[in-house]
């Protein structure tokens, strides 16, 4: 199964997704900010980023951009409030774009159509 990579500053949505991956089989991987997602990035070779736009300290953007240095290909979803950073281009660099919702159902069918996409199972 795949393993996946959450950075988000917020430990309540960290712990949604811990649950909510972890019950569907997902390896999950988790990170409160930029620089502990890039250790474990290196660590933990995730199949996929899940990346929060607004953290403390290096943002998503940035933490992206980042990832990219070392890995042109790894799909990454980038997730944010609602209507924040819809103009910034950068923000098209990720493979997909999410709007944070408590409900997981938009982000499950975006990890699974990316993973089937990249073709890992
Ligand atoms: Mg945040």
């Amino acid at each position: 199964m795949a393993t996946i990579l959450f950075a988000d500053d917020e430990e309540s949505i960290r712990f949604l997704y811990r649950e909510e991956f972890e019950e569907a089989g997902y390896k999950v991987e988790l990170a409160a900010n930029g620089d502990e997602a890039l250790e474990k990035f290196i660590a933990a070779n995730p199949d996929l980023l899940v990346v929060d736009i607004k953290m403390p300290g290096m943002d998503g953007i940035e933490l992206v951009r980042r990832v990219r240095e070392l890995n042109a290909v790894v799909p990454v979803i980038l997730c944010t409030a609602y209507g924040e950073y819809r103009q910034n281009l950068e923000t098209w660099a990720s493979d997909e774009y999410i709007v944070k919702s408590a409900n997981l159902d938009g982000l499950f069918a975006k990890v699974a159509e990316l993973l089937e996409r990249c073709s890992v199972r």
